[in-house]
This record gives C-alpha cells, structure tokens and sequence, in this order.
C-alpha cells in the first residue's frame, strides 16, 4: 500500500493493521476533501491525459475520526493471538518442538468443524500446524490446549510489535509508534506512468 492515513491528530488511524491505503484511494480522498496531503513522493507521478500528480506519501484527515479499537477476525491476527503456534501439539513431530513451526505450515483450525456448524470467529478458531490439523481430521473430540478467546486491540497491537513492519517512505517512522529497529523501509517506488 502507498499512502499513510492519519487522523487529524497526527497518529495513523490505527497500528494493526497500519493504516494504510493505495494512492487510487488517497487522490479520492483527496478531491473530496477529506484528507489533506502532508507529503509527496519525490519521484512517483501519476500521469493521465489532463492530470499529472505526484502521488501522496502521507495524507492526514481534515476532521478527527472518532475510531472504536475494533480488532477485526483474521488469519493472521488469530496467529498472532496464538503466537505463531500450534494449538493442538497432537502429533510427536509437532509436540517435540512445542507447537512452533514454519509459518508455512501454519493453519487455521476450527475446534468444532465447520461440518458440524462450527463458526469461522475468534472462539471457534485457533492456529495449527498442518499435520495436527489433518491427523485432527473430522474428529471433534481433539481440542486445543487452551479454548480460543477473543483478544483485546491491545493485546494483538503489542504481540504485533515484536515483529518488523515495512513502510513505504521513511518520513512514516515520526509518525508510527513503533520499534525503531523493527521497521523495514521498502524501496520507494519509481516513476509510474498511468493510462
Ligand atoms: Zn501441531
């Protein structure tokens, strides 16, 4: 994603995820003047018949938005609530090493099966490894060593902390409350031409 979003108040609209958003969504937020550019990117133009414009690194809302810390239900916020580790730790392989296994053998796993009306929510999901989810199979009766809560913002936003976040533009550091040494500045994007 391009351009950061903060409130009026200077601070993004939120840290997990960070608020961020594709510059096609920061120019309409731009003409309908809701946000107002804070800085540019030197070298990424957008260029249509009419209109040439340098693409918005960091736009803040002309207004406060009042904002709930809503945490919403994702894969990934289920591993981070899970610390990256399997729930079930049925299977030798997987107890041997306490749960923690390769991201890619990461997967969601829904303590009762969606077969028998299981919801896809945060009390119903937790994370697994691959091979503890397949021997797991259709048996309801295998269950987590802990039952899946619901996590507050809070506690997802400092488990989300502790890993690296990559940023677009290097100036978004004096705005995100984050480790200084866990923050990834990707390259700036070049000139872009656009039909
Ligand atoms: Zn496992």
């Amino acid at each position: 994603m391009d351009t950061l979003l903060l409130n009026a108040d200077g601070t993004p609209l939120s840290h997990v995820p960070l608020s961020v958003v594709t510059w096609q969504v920061a120019m309409r937020l731009l003409f309908l003047e809701k946000v107002k550019t804070l800085k540019e990117y030197d070298n990424w133009t957008i260029r249509s018949q009419h209109l040439e414009m340098k693409v918005p690194s960091i736009v803040i809302m002309t207004e406060q938005v009042k904002w709930s810390k809503h945490l919403k239900y994702s894969r990934n916020n289920v591993y981070l609530r899970d610390d990256f580790t399997c729930q079930l730790q049925t299977t030798w392989r997987c107890k041997e090493s306490h749960g923690k296994v390769k991201l890619a053998e990461l997967t969601l796993d829904h303590v009762v099966p969606r077969s028998r009306g299981g919801k896809t929510n945060w009390t119903n999901v937790c994370t697994s490894c691959k091979e503890c989810n397949s021997e797991k199979g259709n048996d309801h009766t295998v269950l987590p060593k802990k039952m899946p809560k619901k996590p507050t913002y809070y506690e997802i936003l400092a488990k989300r902390k502790k890993l690296p976040i990559h940023i677009r533009d290097e100036e978004w550091k004096f705005y995100i409350d984050w480790p200084e040494d866990l923050i990834k500045v990707m390259p700036q994007p070049g000139e872009h031409g656009h039909k």
